[in-house]
């Protein structure tokens, strides 16, 4: 039996606004739903398709509208043109259509696809997830009883070149002034510390595109909290390398240079090819876990281990050692995601065990140190959340598409509602985009209008001043220089009030008016 349910996120309505989300009834009438309908599942527990070709538009608009309305600043209603030109140059309108399904199968897993449709391909920030899908070149250093594995397709050159490019585009002086000054001052930092001349674009260009994290932990040792007042609190022993693919040596040459600096006493050790740094941290002596953290670089990737043990692991690994691709659970939850993609991860059953006893363990104490006091709703729904999702582990595959991104995921959660939310969070990168920007001009307006009071405050003195043959020092007061209830005498038509909630100081005569909130005439 088919169970097709179209689910309607009440909060992306209220966003998007009715064209934002189609109903399962209008769909039909919309020929996209069907090209984003075939690269998903049907007959699951969840099937969600978003029209964020008009949503994202209108979310802008929205906001515009309650948060800038008619009669509004211009500075204000400038700062939303900004954001909509800005997400326009960034390419996130050129995302047409979001579209999530969940199936769930007999082992538990849900296998949950999303796809991103972008028909005329990937614009402005979109572009920096990479190029066609390839096989994962970084599982081969992931080792076998790796828990945790992520490796993603990200190019930070090409992301900062679309953020300029962007901010051109948007004519956004202010932001594109302060990227300007900022990326001088970074690539003057780099060049001081390179000793040589290189800018942050020449940097970011070193990278391959690629960064991955692996993470295991040991089973022989724990790491030991002794000083819970619930008794001893342990947690299996993490280590963790970071690796960033590169195509030469310059940002591990900047990170030892940048090192050496504080600590001349390490120095670099080369083994086999490998070139190892050994960061300085100073740790107490009872502290529970034994960081060690190290830098290398082997001429395909730059490494930041936690411990140099761990890292040799990792080398091992990549030179022929057994790889988390031949483990069975690895297997097991990849079985029907592709081999060739653009962003891999894996969290195995044991990582999710570990995490689900150390909340445990970490919950129960804490009710034992406070033992009158009730669990806050937080609590209550993190083991609700850990108590009804099974532990099992998860694994997922983007695939970089010419007309969009599908990624598909085996997860013990429904992930789909993860799609449309991503979306909400896009659009909220714009406008987190527009909104510093938004704030300065409404803060620069709020100014202006404080300094026009204060102008027509001084204004009023001089009047009063000259018609009441004061002298210089002469106190004045609001009675003076505000109109009666009826509109006759006076000088202003009413008390003015500052728009940041400033207080008004009216001065003695031959004295500048002021205000609190720190405008002032020129
Ligand atoms: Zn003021």
């Amino acid at each position: 039996m088919m169970r097709h349910t179209v689910r309607v996120l009440a909060l992306l309505c209220l966003l998007a606004g009715p064209a934002g989300i189609s109903r399962a009834e209008n769909v039909p009438a919309n020929p996209r739903f069907a090209e984003v309908a075939q690269k998903l599942d049907a007959g699951g527990e969840t099937y969600v398709y978003m029209n964020a070709k008009d949503g994202m538009r209108n979310i802008v608009r929205t906001l515009r509208t309650s948060l800038a309305p008619e009669g509004a600043d211009p500075s204000v209603i400038r700062g939303f043109d900004l954001a909509d030109k800005m997400l326009e140059s960034l390419g996130l309108y050129s995302i047409e259509d979001v579209g999530a399904s969940a199936v769930r199968q007999p082992n538990g897993l849900y296998h949950c696809k999303s796809y991103v449709r972008i028909p005329e391909g990937r614009k402005g920030v979109l572009k920096c997830l990479g190029g066609a899908p390839h096989a994962c070149e970084a599982l081969k250093y992931a080792p076998e009883d790796t828990v945790l594995f992520w490796s993603e397709d990200v190019d930070l050159a090409t992301l900062l070149e679309a953020v300029q490019t962007g901010l051109q585009e948007s004519q956004f002086q202010e932001a594109q002034g302060m990227l300007l000054m900022g990326l001088g001052q970074v690539d003057t930092a780099l060049t001081g510390i390179a000793g040589k001349s290189l800018t942050l674009k020449g940097a970011l260009d070193s990278l391959g595109g690629e960064i991955t994290f692996i993470a295991g932990l040991d089973p022989l040792k724990r790491v030991q909290v002794p000083a819970s007042p619930a008794g001893p609190l342990s947690f299996a022993y993490p280590k963790a390398v970071l690796m960033v693919r590169t195509k030469d040596a310059t940002l591990y040459e900047l990170a030892v240079k940048t090192l050496s600096m504080h600590d001349p006493s390490t120095t670099e050790t080369v083994e086999g090819g490998v070139r190892k740094f050994s960061i300085p941290v100073p740790i107490p002596p009872d502290f529970p876990y034994e960081l060690k953290p190290v830098i290398a670089q082997n001429g395909q990737y730059f490494f930041l281990a936690t411990q140099p043990e761990y890292l040799n692991q990792i080398l091992e690994t990549s030179r022929g050692g057994k790889n988390l691709a031949g483990a069975a659970e690895y297997k097991e939850l990849t079985a029907n995601l592709p081999q060739q993609g653009n962003s891999f991860s894996f969290a195995s059953k044991r990582f999710a065990q570990e995490v689900v006893s150390a909340v445990e363990t970490f919950m129960k104490a804490l009710s034992e140190i406070q033992p009158h006091q009730r669990w806050s709703a937080m609590q209550v729904s993190i083991l609700r959340n850990l108590q009804k999702v099974p532990v099992l582990g998860s694994a997922s595959v983007r695939v970089n598409e010419a007309g969009g991104l599908l990624v598909l995921k085996n997860s013990p959660g429904n992930d789909a509602m993860a799609a449309p939310l991503a979306g909400v969070a896009v659009a909220g990168i714009g406008a987190a985009v527009a909104v510093p920007g938004f704030i300065k001009a409404r803060t620069t307006a709020q100014r202006n209008t404080c300094r026009e009071n204060l102008a027509k405050m001084d204004g009023a003195k001089e009047q009063l001043a000259l018609e009441k043959n004061l002298k210089e020092g002469a106190e004045v007061k609001w009675e003076d220089l505000i109109a009666a209830p009826d509109g006759s005498g006076g000088y202003l038509r009413k008390t003015p009030v500052c728009p940041k909630g400033g207080t008004y100081t009216i001065g003695k005569i031959g004295e500048v008016p002021t205000c609190t909130c720190g405008a002032r005439l020129p």
